[in-house]
């Protein structure tokens, strides 16, 4: 691989406009670091694009050589995919241009945006673009993989709302998909992940919202599972404006929770309504009066607060270990095994992350995009989250008993955003029938699998070359 690594960067010096950073550079060691600090690696090359040019360079260079490439946005992959050992990554994060057509509620952005440089230029116009919850998150990564959030239930999945994309692939040729131009891969873009490109621009639907009224709660003791089964039992009928989400936890060492809660285990909520105030509150009323919750806080918050509430819980640096899927109803004993296991959790930070999908996620055709189980409403997400190395192996032995112990329940299919780097195995699970159309596109577009860090979607050629690597 250094012989390849060494042939990339005699290629791209000299021509290549954004920076080209190897491992005795100064600002290498920095320029390495993804979010989750259990996949430490270290590349041969960083090949920070400053333009599209740049990404093809880096790509047919890359190609050339042989060099084992990642491809990195906010570097946010739970699975640590946007980093290798030796090889190259192509890091867009010198890309993050946004520009918003206000009349027409619609939005360009680069490939290297964060979910905070989307929110940030769109909220200038009282628009938003429906993603996830934390806001140094990468927009890449979420988008191409799915993308849930707050706006799921009344606008869909962040893929839904992509209306083209614009991408440099295998070959370092520039391609667009969209609903007129190259439409398989208009089709595989949203939920087929870094498959198939790089994507340089999202060409996407915007929204007019610029706050929401937030309900925050715990319920503690036998109210954790009360709650649960209150919330599986409501969710169904509820209307798409509510988004009801509940995190089983231990109570942190906040000001706002109150001291003698904080430490034990509770299920935390947020009940949030997507509209005006006035009408949601028989519901908010409601969903808080379905046990006895303690820390209650209702109120307004604008959209940019409510997307960077959650940024310092998932902090950069930290070990995290996850491992997801779907239920298509909770029974009373999968409740009761979560609760039992919150009383072993040996991270205090580690959460069992439930959301209800339904909406307008919900009623989009599951053979209209790639994106994998939309009839299955209940997502789970057990993400441990710890410090110290040497907590590793009792932090990945919980989250892998307690699926162990939940996955009977569960439906065949997982998110492909929250699965870790060792579950190669599930890509498959994750589409299910939308595989083998995947597969065709993949060995249309990338028939080397020169894109393979990824929840992988094999070309139909690639047993030979997997050999060379
Ligand atoms: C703190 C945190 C919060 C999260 N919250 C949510 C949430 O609310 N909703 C949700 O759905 N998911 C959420 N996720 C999961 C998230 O969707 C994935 O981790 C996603 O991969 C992050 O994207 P990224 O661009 O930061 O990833 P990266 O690590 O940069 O890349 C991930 C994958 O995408 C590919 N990729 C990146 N950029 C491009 C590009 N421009 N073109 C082609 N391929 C590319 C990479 O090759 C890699 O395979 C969260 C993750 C974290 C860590």
């Amino acid at each position: 691989m250094k012989a390849a690594i060494e042939e990339t960067f005699t290629s791209l010096k000299g021509r290549f406009r954004g920076d080209l950073l190897r491992p005795h550079d100064e600002t290498y060691a920095h320029a390495r670091g993804i979010w989750n600090a259990m996949v430490a690696r270290t590349p041969g090359l960083i090949a920070r694009c400053a333009d599209v040019a740049d990404v093809q360079a880096a790509v047919r260079s890359a190609s050339a050589a042989g060099a084992l490439t990642a491809v990195r946005c906010g570097g946010h992959s739970l699975a640590g995919f946007s980093t290798c050992d030796g090889g190259l990554v192509i890091d867009l994060s010198r890309m993050r241009d946004v520009s918003v057509d206000r009349e027409a509620r619609r939005g360009r952005f680069a490939g290297g945006c964060l979910l905070g440089s989307i929110d940030v230029a769109t909220q200038q116009d009282g628009l938003v673009f429906p993603s996830g919850v934390v806001s140094h998150t990468g927009a890449a990564g979420l988008v191409l993989g799915g993308g849930f959030g707050w706006l799921t239930r009344l606008h869909g999945l962040s893929a839904d709302n992509v209306e083209g994309f614009t991408l440099v692939t295998a070959d370092g040729s520039i391609v667009r998909a969209n609903g007129t131009e190259n439409v398989d891969l208009f089709w595989a873009l949203r939920g087929g992940g870094g498959n198939f490109g790089v994507v340089t621009e999202f060409e996407v639907k915007l929204h007019p919202l610029t706050s929401v009224v937030l309900a925050e709660a715990l319920c503690l003791g036998d109210d954790i599972s009360r709650i649960l089964q209150r919330w599986r039992d409501f969710m169904p009928e509820a209307p798409d404006k509510l988004k009801w989400n509940l995190n089983l936890r231990i109570a942190p060492d906040t000001e706002n929770v109150p001291a003698d809660v904080r430490g034990r285990p509770v299920a935390s909520e947020s009940v949030l309504w997507v509209g005006n105030p006035e009408e949601g509150r028989a519901y908010l009323d409601h969903v808080l009066s379905l046990c006895r919750p303690v820390a209650v806080n209702r109120t307004v918050v604008s959209y940019l607060a409510l997307q960077t509430m959650a940024d310092n819980e998932f902090p950069h640096g930290r070990r995290y270990y996850t491992k997801s899927g779907y239920f298509k109803s909770l029974d009373d004993s999968s409740i009761g095994q979560m609760v039992q296991a919150l009383a072993t959790v040996p991270s205090p930070t580690t959460q069992i992350e439930l959301a209800y999908m339904g909406g307008a996620a919900a009623r989009v055709a599951a053979g209209e995009t790639a994106f994998g189980d939309r009839s299955s409403p209940f997502v789970i997400n057990l993400l441990a989250n710890w410090s110290d190395a040497s907590e590793d192996a009792a932090n990945i032995a919980w989250i892998r008993n307690l699926f162990e112990v939940l996955r009977p329940s569960m439906t065949p299919g997982v998110y492909v955003n929250f699965m870790s780097g060792d579950e190669d195995d599930r890509v498959p699970e994750a589409y299910r029938e939308r595989w083998d159309r995947l597969v065709e596109v993949k060995s249309h577009y990338d028939p080397n699998n020169f894109f393979r860090l990824n929840q992988n979607i094999p070309p139909k050629t690639t047993a030979a070359i997997d050999g060379d690597l």
